[in-house]
């Protein structure tokens, strides 16, 4: 068995091969394992060049913690992460969490509180029609919850726009949360009361984790684990299936192979099944948006805001710069030394794709001129690191269904192939950790059938 692709999706795939007594070697382009996923620890500060946090909402990330013996290097965001903050007229405004709360919040006009009250009275879209999420926003909630609510969230998940991501493809859950409910009022306070019967929870109230070195702590875990089977630096380009054996040329032979990588990755592979070619090259019209990450830390005294929460977030009408900022330093303790706090800022996107083709310098100062009108930030930073991501986060725009069709497709016509990971099962690091472990389990159950 053979996977390619050494990211957090490839690393669970293979840990829970092994679990499970299946062999498999881990094919990695780069000179490390983990993907996207570094941390760089400098001058007592730790800055994430990639994510930043896992959203646990599946029971498979606490057991993958558990069996790496992680348990007791895992921290939990602080309780002020439960604050959220988008910007408002360049202010940071408190997110409301309680509708007493939302009733009484400056971020909403009294004309987008009432149109809320239609909701509930709002008729469900067909259920084959595909909107995107600013079309279904609009349609259910009204323009400005699109502007101060959606579009900044989108920012900060997908760092992709409202008006193109497939409501049904990248916001399932919503999707079909109006489908069952007919009103997503209504979905809220259903769903919670079947939630606390199942005892599942919501992405709301799901606890936000990283470890005490940062995300890396994961796939460095994973990575000693499987140290025999991993064979950094070498892409693979090729595959080649013959005789129910996958030939990876120089790489040696398998009985199957799981393909674990970036959709633009997979498009370039030449995959040739009993002599005929089989084309991914659709798969590099997935759209991935860029993204820069730009750690940068002060001196508390340099920054005016409390920095009592997760982050701020900023509406594409407010024409900033930059996509929000996370509160590292708030979040998880040991992220800046003594008396200084570190903020990651994110720039670029679906918004501006080309702020990340400026160099380091003009991209900070970007970063910087927001962070001096949202933040009251007065001084010079005293750590810096930007990380440009060129094709950062593929986006399940309207008809991304098709992509993932045509991988289904594959994976039920040509034996010995399996694909998993984040142009698929979806985007976040859990996504991409059930798809790793999900990947296993269909690889288990296949073997167990043919032997
Ligand atoms: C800037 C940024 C911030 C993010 N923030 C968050 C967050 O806070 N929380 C969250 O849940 N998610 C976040 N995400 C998303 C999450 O990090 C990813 O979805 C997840 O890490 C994807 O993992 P993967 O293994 O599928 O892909 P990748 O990490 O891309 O791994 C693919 C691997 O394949 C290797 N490879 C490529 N081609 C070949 C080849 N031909 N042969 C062999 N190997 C090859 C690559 O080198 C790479 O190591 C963020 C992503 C980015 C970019």
């Amino acid at each position: 068995m053979a996977i390619i692709g050494g990211g957090i999706t490839g690393l669970t795939a293979a840990f829970r091969l092994k679990q499970r007594g299946i062999p498999a070697v881990l094919f990695e382009a780069a000179d490390r394992v983990g993907g996207v996923i570094q941390t760089v620890r400098e001058g007592g500060y730790l800055a994430e060049c990639g994510p930043n946090t896992i959203l646990e909402t599946s029971p498979l990330i606490g057991e993958l913690i558990e069996a790496l013996g992680l348990g007791d290097r895992r921290i939990d965001t602080s309780e002020s992460a439960g604050n959220r903050y988008i910007v408002r007229d360049k202010r940071p405004v408190k997110l409301p969490d309680s509708p007493l709360g939302f009733l009484a919040s400056p971020l909403f006009s009294c004309r987008a509180k009432a149109r809320l009250l239609a909701e509930p009275f709002i008729r469900r879209a067909p259920a084959d029609a595909e909107e995107s999420l600013a079309q279904f926003v609009r349609r259910r909630v009204g323009r400005e919850f699109l502007e101060y609510a959606i579009n900044p969230f989108v920012a900060g998940v997908y760092a992709g726009a409202p008006e193109t991501l497939s409501v049904r493809e990248a916001f399932p859950k919503l999707h079909a949360v109006e489908q069952r409910y007919g009103s997503l009022i209504l979905g809220q306070l259903l769903g919670a009361r079947e939630r606390k019967r199942s005892g599942s929870v919501s992405k709301q109230n799901a606890p936000k984790f990283s470890f005490d070195h940062g995300l890396e702590t994961l796939t460095t875990a994973l990575g000693q684990r499987l140290k025999e089977q991993i064979r950094t630096g070498q892409a693979i380009g090729r595959l080649t299936r013959h005789n129910n054996t996958w030939s990876l040329g120089q790489a040696g032979e398998y009985s199957a192979v799981l393909l674990a990588l970036p959709a633009f990755r997979l498009a370039e592979l030449q995959l040739t099944h009993e002599a005929k070619p089989i084309r991914l090259s659709m798969l590099a019209d997935i759209r991935y948006a860029p993204v820069a990450s730009v750690v940068l830390g002060f001196r508390r005294e340099d920054v005016a805001h409390p920095l009592d929460g997760f982050g701020a977030l900023n509406p594409e009408v407010e024409q900033l710069n930059s996509l929000g900022t996370i509160f590292s330093s708030s979040l998880f303790p040991g992220r800046a030394p003594l008396g200084q706090v570190l903020l990651t800022s994110y720039i670029g996107g679906l918004r501006a794709p080309h702020l990340v083709t400026k160099n380091p310098d003009e991209i900070c100062e970007l970063v910087m001129e927001d962070l001096r009108i949202v933040l009251g930030v007065n001084g010079e930073p005293t750590s810096r690191h930007v990380f440009v991501h060129r094709r950062a986060i593929p986006q399940y725009d309207v008809g991304f269904g098709r992509f993932k069709a045509f991988m289904n497709e594959l994976e039920q016509k040509v034996s010995g192939l399996y694909f998993a990971g984040h142009c698929r099962d979806g985007i976040s690091l859990t996504d991409s950790i059930v798809s790793g472990h999900k990947a296993a389990e269909r690889i288990a159950e296949d073997r167990k059938q043919t032997d």
